[in-house]
C-alpha cells in the first residue's frame, strides 16, 4: 500500500506574496550625482526645489502688440508703436497712448495688460510706426504669468520621483544642470537549465537534441537595465548543486540582488530551492498565479568583511524558467520590488500594475485554479482579442500582445464581459 500522501500547503496568494515582497525591499542608501541628461529612469535622491519662478516675468505667448487696455475703447483704434521687444530682450516701461511690437516669448513691458495678437492688427501706411488695433482685448489676453509653470521656493519634483523624458526637461527649466539619485542596484543575473545554449555560440542546424537558446537571459537583462540596475550578467549555471552553491555564494558579496530563472520547480534537477535554504533562507516560494507558480524569494549570507549591508545578507529571488512566467512575474513582482529598493517613492509602485475594465472580445469557457494573466491585444473596435496559445513556453504571445487580462482564479470570460486590462507599455517603461 503506498503511504499516505502528505497534504500540500496552499499556494502564496499574489497579492500577499507582493506585500511581503514588498516589506523586505529597504531601500539602498547610497547615491551618486549625474548629468541631468543622464539621469533617465532613476530616482530622484533629494527634493528638487526652484530658486526661480518659471516663467521668470510676464511674457508674451503670441506674435503682435502689447497695450494698456484704458487706450482702446473700441475697435479700430490707431497706436504709435513706441518699442520692439524681440524674445530675450529686456522692456522698457509702456508710454501711455502707444503700443510696443512684442514676439512670443518676450517679456511684457510695464504697464502693458493685454497682447493685441498680429492677426487682430493692420499696419498703418506698412512701415510699422503706427498700427489699428481691430478687436477690444481682454485684461491679461495673451500673456503668460510669471510662476504661473513654476514658484520660487517649491519643490518640482520630490525626492523619490523615477525620473523620465518629461521631468528631465522641467528639472532643466530650472536651471538643474546634475541631479542627486539614488546608486543603481547591483543585480547578478544568472540563468540555470543544461539545456540551455547562448545565441551564437551554436548555429541553429548545428543544435543537439534538447537543447534550446537561452532567450531569458536576454530579456531579463533589458528589464534590469531599464529599471536603473548595474547587471553582472553571470551567463547559464549548470544544473548541479555543488555549481549552485558557488555562483550564489560568489554573488552575494558584491550585489544587492541576485536574479536567477530557472531551476526552482520541484524537480530532482531543480537546486535553486535547496541551495538557497543551504546558504540564507528561503521565505516565499509558490505563488497562486498563471503564468508564474514556481517563484522564490529569499536572502542568502554574505561572507563577513566582503563589503555587506547592515543585515549582511543579499537578496535573492528565482524567476520560473518558462519564459513567459519568468517575463510576467517580472514585469509583476521584481519591477515593484527594484523601484523600492531604490528609494523610489510609493506612487511609483503602488499599486504594483493598473488596471482598467475593457471589454472581451473572446471566451475563456474554462477558469484556472490560479489567478490568471492572459496575454491580449486591443483590437480595432476598442476591445481585447487574446492570444490563441496561452502556453507559458510561447514568448510569441508577449510580443504579439499589447496587455494582460488579470483574472481572478476560477472566473471564465464570455464575449462581451469586462475585464481587467494591464497595459504593458506601463510595465515597461
Ligand atoms: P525549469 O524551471 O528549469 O524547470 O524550466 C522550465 C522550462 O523553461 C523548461 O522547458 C526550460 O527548458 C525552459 N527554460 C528555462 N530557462 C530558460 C531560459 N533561460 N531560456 C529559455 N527557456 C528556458
Ligand atoms: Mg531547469
Amino acid at each position: 500500500m503506498n503511504a499516505p500522501q502528505p497534504a500540500r500547503k496552499p499556494l502564496m496568494a499574489l497579492d500577499a506574496a507582493l506585500a511581503d515582497l514588498l516589506a523586505r525591499a529597504t531601500p539602498l542608501a547610497a547615491t551618486e550625482t549625474l548629468a541631468t541628461v543622464l539621469a533617465d529612469r532613476r530616482v530622484l535622491a533629494e527634493d528638487l526645489v526652484s530658486a526661480l519662478h518659471v516663467p521668470p516675468q510676464d511674457n508674451s505667448s503670441m506674435d503682435g502688440y502689447a497695450v494698456r487696455l484704458t487706450d482702446i475703447a473700441e475697435k479700430g483704434v490707431v497706436l504709435p508703436v513706441s518699442q520692439r521687444i524681440p524674445a530675450g530682450h529686456a522692456a522698457q516701461p509702456l508710454e501711455p497712448g502707444t503700443c510696443a511690437r512684442i514676439f512670443t516669448g518676450a517679456p511684457v513691458p510695464p504697464g502693458a495688460d493685454a497682447i493685441v495678437m498680429q492677426e487682430d492688427t493692420r499696419e498703418v501706411g506698412g512701415d510699422f510706426h503706427a498700427v489699428h488695433i481691430d478687436a477690444v482685448p481682454e485684461a491679461g489676453q495673451w500673456i503668460r504669468r510669471a510662476g504661473e509653470d513654476v514658484t520660487r521656493g517649491s519643490v518640482v519634483l520630490p525626492r523619490g520621483t523615477r525620473l523620465s523624458a518629461a521631468s528631465l526637461g522641467l528639472a532643466a527649466g530650472i536651471g538643474a544642470a546634475q541631479l542627486r539619485v539614488t546608486a543603481k542596484p547591483r543585480v547578478a543575473l544568472f540563468s540555470t537549465g543544461d539545456e540551455l545554449v547562448m545565441p551564437g555560440e551554436v548555429p541553429p542546424e548545428q543544435m543537439k537534441p534538447g537543447a534550446i537558446y537561452n532567450s531569458n537571459r536576454f530579456f531579463l537583462r533589458v528589464l534590469l537595465e531599464r529599471l536603473g540596475c548595474e547587471v553582472s550578467d553571470l551567463g547559464i549555471v549548470p544544473d548541479r548543486r555543488e555549481a549552485t552553491l558557488a555562483a550564489l555564494k560568489t554573488a552575494a558579496d558584491h550585489h544587492d540582488l541576485i536574479l536567477t530563472s530557472g531551476g526552482v520547480s520541484v524537480g530532482e534537477e531543480d537546486h535553486i530551492k535547496p541551495a538557497v535554504q543551504q546558504l540564507g533562507s528561503l521565505d516565499l516560494w509558490q505563488i497562486a498565479m498563471k503564468p508564474g507558480k514556481p517563484f522564490a524569494y529569499g536572502t542568502v549570507r554574505r561572507d563577513a568583511g566582503a563589503g555587506a549591508d547592515a543585515q549582511g545578507h543579499c537578496h535573492f529571488i528565482g524567476l520560473p524558467g518558462n519564459p513567459v512566467s519568468s517575463y510576467v512575474t517580472f514585469l509583476l513582482l521584481v519591477r515593484p520590488f527594484l523601484l523600492k529598493l531604490q528609494g523610489a517613492a510609493e506612487s511609483e509602485y503602488q499599486p504594483p500594475f493598473k488596471t482598467m475594465p475593457v471589454r472581451a472580445d473572446f471566451d475563456l469557457p474554462r477558469a484556472d485554479k490560479r489567478r490568471e494573466f492572459l496575454r491580449v491585444r486591443r483590437n480595432a473596435d476598442g476591445g481585447l482579442d487574446l492570444f490563441p496559445n496561452q502556453s507559458s513556453g510561447v514568448l510569441t504571445s508577449t510580443v504579439w500582445g499589447d496587455g494582460l487580462v488579470d483574472n481572478l482564479a476560477g472566473i471564465t470570460i464570455a464575449r462581451g464581459d469586462l475585464v481587467n486590462y494591464i497595459a504593458l507599455s506601463d510595465l515597461l517603461a
